[in-house]
């Protein structure tokens, strides 16, 4: 695996391999790698010539009262996992690399839907971040493909809004959620997890599902809701959201006339966990 600090370095090596005919699949990260973000690369190897990842803590994407300081860092532990997976090239950018002109100076990309509601509600600014540094490593990169999970649903929609707004030549791919094998959704930031709340965190999966059979059973979404954040605040959740919306949207879903996404978001103990349900009733 060729690891490359400079964008420019990178850009115009892989400049190189596109003229040699070869595609090229990429997976952006922040780093602390687990086996969701090795699912991506997996994915990306089996669909391009040559897979690319990046790993760069993104501090536009935090808010100030976030952990974006004590957000865990491993890079040598991340290189080795990178490299059992197969992956091509990673690019590790400082924040001096990516934003020259200075976070606040930079120009920016804001997609102006899908981004005020769920996490962007609790979040703001954060999807403005997201998709900023998105733009940039896309514009480095210039890969075939992207690849994001659906753990970060809202996040691959906002993407998928912005791809398709600056007509970005790039196929967007997302990947399913890689679990621990009690069904938690597997997060960087589970390592703010106590062992007792590790056990805990399981029930915000478990609400999740619920939802789905409450759905399938015709019960109102509105009595579903309720139920499900009296369900996590009696497990020692607080709850920031739990939403069933529409798939295409991120609306408020009112029937299941089209495919929906329930979405979670609560934080137990330290951190705030996030995850989601997809009901498909079409293949739409
Ligand atoms: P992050 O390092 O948290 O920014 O995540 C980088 C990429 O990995 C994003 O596309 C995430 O959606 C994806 N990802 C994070 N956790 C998981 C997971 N449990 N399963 C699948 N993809 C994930």
């Amino acid at each position: 695996m060729k690891i490359i600090s400079s964008p420019k370095a990178l850009q115009s090596d892989l400049l190189q391999q596109k003229r040699q005919g070869k595609t090229i699949a990429f997976a952006p990260t922040m780093g602390n790698l687990h086996d969701g973000h090795l699912s991506l690369v997996t994915l990306g190897k089996k669909q391009a010539d040559l897979m690319v990842s990046s790993i760069f803590v993104n501090p536009k994407q935090f808010g100030p009262n976030e952990d974006f300081e004590s957000y865990p860092r491993t890079l040598s532990k991340d290189i080795e996992l990178l490299k059992s997976v197969g992956c091509d090239y990673l690019l590790t950018p400082t924040i001096q690399d990516i934003y020259p002109q200075g976070e606040k100076q930079h120009t920016s990309v804001k997609v102006n839907r899908l981004t005020d509601k769920l996490c962007g509600a609790s979040r703001p600014g954060h999807f403005e971040g997201v998709t900023t540094v998105v733009n940039i490593l896309l514009n480095i990169v210039q890969p075939d493909i992207a690849i994001f999970g659906k753990k970060d649903y809202q996040q691959l929609q906002v993407i998928r809004a912005m791809v398709n707004d600056l007509f970005l030549p790039i196929k967007i791919i997302g990947a399913e959620i890689s679990r621990t094998p009690d069904g938690l959704a597997l997060s960087s930031r589970n390592g703010y997890l106590t062992e007792n709340e590790k056990k805990q965190a399981v029930v915000l999966r478990q609400t999740l599902l619920w939802a789905k059979q409450q759905i399938l059973a015709n019960d109102t979404f509105q009595s579903i809701v309720k139920e499900a954040h009296e369900k996590l605040n009696s497990e020692g959740f607080t709850v920031d959201y739990f939403e069933i919306v529409r798939q295409s949207n991120l609306e408020i879903a009112i029937n299941n006339n089209e495919n929906l996404l329930i979405a979670a978001a609560a934080w137990l103990g330290k951190p705030r966990l996030i995850d989601n349900l997809e009901v498909n009733f079409s293949d739409s």
